[in-house]
């Protein structure tokens, strides 16, 4: 399946550039958390050709570091890197915004967003939704 293996990649490359956004990070600590993420056997094959594109773009870079006798590439985001990172966030957060918000439920009484439980009561015959009992009391 072609489209499911590009939003895999899509995805793939959003996890790696939000956790690089947090702090720099090498190969492997990168391929081990996109695996507790996901629940999907994610490969070194997979992740350091994607490493490489984003080192292309610029939004990457790469630093050696020496961890005891061994060379380690370190992997952190780019000024460039930082900027797109956040645009990426924000984009995201609006997606969030609009796939939560029909299951919102708003206060009868105070007007904030109820997102799971809430308090029903019976108001003259119809029910209207509360966040909590003290906002139905007073209602
Ligand atoms: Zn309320």
């Amino acid at each position: 399946m072609k489209s499911e293996e590009s939003f895999l990649t899509n995805m793939t490359k959003f996890y790696v550039i939000t956790m690089l956004s947090e702090k720099p990070a090498h190969g492997y600590q990168i391929i081990t958390r996109l695996r507790g993420i996901t629940g999907k056997n994610i490969s070194a094959g997979q992740i350091y050709p994607l490493l490489k594109e984003l080192e292309r773009k610029r939004l990457v870079r790469t630093q050696p570091i020496k961890d005891g006798k061994r060379k380690r590439n370190v992997y952190s985001l780019t000024a460039e890197g930082k900027t797109f990172s956040s645009g990426l966030l924000a984009r995201f957060s609006e997606l969030v915004d609009a796939a939560i918000k029909p299951r919102l439920t708003v206060c009868a009484h105070c007007g904030c967003n109820v997102y799971k439980g809430g308090f029903g009561k019976v108001v003259k015959g119809r029910r209207k939704m509360f966040c909590c009992r003290y906002c139905a009391g007073h209602y």
